[in-house]
């Protein structure tokens, strides 16, 4: 097996991404005896998708790390683990920011082991707001590490493993190339194997969290009963079990989704059935556990007011956008607008409301709008499958070179008014999905415009198909 170690410096979580690597399996701690001190270094065989290796931990260096002298230390006592070492994960702190002492061990790594295959990865990157740009920051400062692109992810939580698997592939694939004719590679077990990708490691297999929101009395349990076919979510706690515990999960086109606040809104619905309140509407907390947001508007409401949505409806849709979440706006009750009579009121809400939520939510367009009838049972399936779709979209990940492919074209596409000024991208990646979130790497003096990232971002969804979620591109200017 080919080994990869995970090099950094103190609290990164390099044991949090080794635990995760290993998963349940066993650790063998070891002890690298050196001149003055023994340090642990745990090492264990990793499972990542269709790749394993064997995975050591440098964690247990950290004690040393902290009292100063951590490099020439760390040097030491890693000199014999690096000697048989291909490959390392040169692990960062994603809120930390790239620190003086994060320099030193690139500045490390790459004098002490120069022959070790480097990614560098952002770790902690739950915690990153990839729309206020903290996220590109510490990717453009990863990149000045120069180990090439760096992978975004969270150990604790598992986003971005995926990425991580993708980055080590090829790498691991080359080696195993190489060393598969030498008869003493002493495991039988090969790299890639013939195992099932493991589900966790695919992004878009992940249960599907969904918050369905809106105001009381818009039917958000009649819609929910209407999607599960039966009264199974108006059914009380078991025993034992607070209000708060009730989790619906339930099975769609062969995926989990997990209904995010269930117990909240049920409750709060029976209470305060009446008045709009901001209040019922789901909380921003709740809207950031939630993968897709369903907004339930309701048909009559929109047809008596002259604008098809309230206020506290707009502020929860655009919330859900501004926190990078899906959104699938419903319209409930159509049922009450049947008839000749109703005709022009049916009309005007069918044209209304893709049109209001265009305005109040410029940045997104495309946003899907589902017409139903929850009391009916009317329209259900269609909502599940928008929900679907906007969560496969949310987990889109493009290929680096395919992305880079594209942007040549496009960039063709371009008219420029000022050919001179014309921004030099060289380079365009996505660093992360769930939202899909982009980078473009620009040198020269020329920076992209706002007009110009529009245009980006408009051909971006256009071409790769990821209308009505919220896709971001960020610059990074070269130096
Ligand atoms: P919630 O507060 O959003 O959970 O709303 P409920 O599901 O409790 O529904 C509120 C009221 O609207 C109930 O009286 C439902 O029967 C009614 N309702 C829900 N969906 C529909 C629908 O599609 N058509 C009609 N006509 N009434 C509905």
């Amino acid at each position: 097996l080919p080994n990869v170690i995970i090099i950094g410096r103190p609290n990164v979580g390099k044991s949090a991404l080794f635990n995760r690597l290993i998963r349940r399996r066993e650790a063998l701690v070891y002890n690298t005896p050196t001149d003055h001190v023994t340090r642990d270094i745990r090492e264990g065989v990793a499972k990542l998708g269709d790749l394993r290796f064997r995975i050591l931990d440098s964690a247990g260096l950290e004690a040393e790390a902290s009292s100063g002298s951590v490099l020439s230390r760390t040097a030491e006592m890693t000199k014999n683990v690096l000697a048989r070492t291909q490959f390392a994960l040169f692990l960062i702190d994603g809120r930390d920011g790239l620190q003086d002492m994060d320099m030193d061990v690139g500045r490390w790594l790459r004098k002490r082991a120069p022959g070790i295959k480097t990614i560098v990865v952002i770790n902690k990157a739950e915690k990153l707001d990839a729309f206020s740009g903290s996220l590109a920051a510490i990717v453009g400062e990863a990149y000045s590490l120069g180990f090439g692109d760096p992978v975004a992810l969270s150990a604790e939580t598992g986003l971005g493993m995926s990425e991580l698997h993708e980055a080590l592939k090829p790498l691991l694939e080359d080696y195993m190339q190489q060393v598969l004719p030498d008869e003493d590679n002493e495991d039988e077990s090969p790299c890639v194997n013939e195992e099932p990708k493991n589900d966790e490691d695919d992004e878009a297999r992940l249960p599907l969290q969904l918050a369905i929101v809106g105001l009381p009395n818009v039917g958000k349990s009649t819609l929910l009963n209407a999607i599960l076919q039966e009264d199974r979510v108006l059914v009380g706690p078991e025993a034992g079990l607070t209000r708060d515990s009730i989790r619906v999960q339930f099975e769609y086109a062969g995926r989990t989704v997990y209904l995010v606040d269930t117990a909240g809104w049920l409750e709060r619905t029976k209470q305060e059935k009446g008045p709009s309140s901001l209040s019922v509407v789901q909380s921003r907390k709740h809207l950031m556990r939630a993968h897709v947001v369903a907004l339930v508007l309701d048909a009559e409401e929109i047809a008596k007011a002259r604008r098809s949505m309230k206020h506290a409806e707009v502020v929860i849709a655009r919330q859900a956008v501004d926190e990078g979440r899906g959104l699938v706006v419903i319209v409930n009750k159509m049922d009450l607008l049947t008839g000749q009579e109703n005709k022009r009121k049916y009309e005007s809400v069918i044209n209304a409301v893709p049109e209001e939520i265009q305005t109040v939510i410029p940045q997104v367009t495309g946003i899907p709008v589902v017409f139903v009838s929850a009391l009916e049972g009317k329209g259900r399936m269609a909502v599940m499958h928008q929900v679907v779709d906007t969560y496969e979209k949310w987990c889109s990940r493009l290929p680096t070179a395919r992305l880079n492919r594209w942007l040549r074209k496009v960039m063709s596409r371009h008219s420029w008014k000022d050919v001179s000024a014309q921004p030099k991208i060289k380079y365009f990646t996505q660093v992360k999905a769930r939202p899909p979130t982009f980078v473009a790497f620009v040198s020269g003096k020329n920076q992209l415009s706002d007009t110009d990232m529009r245009f980006l971002t408009k051909s971006l969804k256009e071409d790769f198909d990821l209308g009505g979620i919220p896709v971001r591109i960020m610059q990074r200017i070269m130096t």
